[in-house]
């Protein structure tokens, strides 16, 4: 069975990659997304807040402090747990995006 985020020739852009994650931007959204390593949709709560940390890094760098949010409601990809970090007008566009 294929996924897309353990099979990394899905990435565009590469941020940065830790011992438990990769942070690349998104091909379907082109933003910032990190990607933990394992292939399981629920991190336990220590290991979701470095995730978090680590993406907070990238899109404080990309969208400045607070010019963005942590959404990681999985829509395309429920099985794998990832993270994308949105700047405002994502959620402005509503449905421009949101049928993805
Ligand atoms: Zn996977
Ligand atoms: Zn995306």
């Amino acid at each position: 069975m294929a996924c897309d985020l353990c099979d990394a020739a899905v990435i565009t852009r590469r941020y940065g990659e830790s011992d438990i994650a990769w942070i690349a931007d998104c091909e379907i959204c082109l933003v910032p997304m990190i990607v933990w390593r394992e292939h399981d949709a629920q991190p336990a709560p220590e290991i979701r807040a470095r995730l978090h940390a680590e993406l907070a890094a990238v899109a404080d760098e990309e969208f400045g402090p607070g010019g963005w949010s942590i959404d990681d409601h999985m829509r395309n990809i429920p099985d794998h747990y990832h993270a994308h970090a949105r700047p405002p007008y994502f959620w402005r566009a509503g449905s421009a995006w949101s049928v993805k």
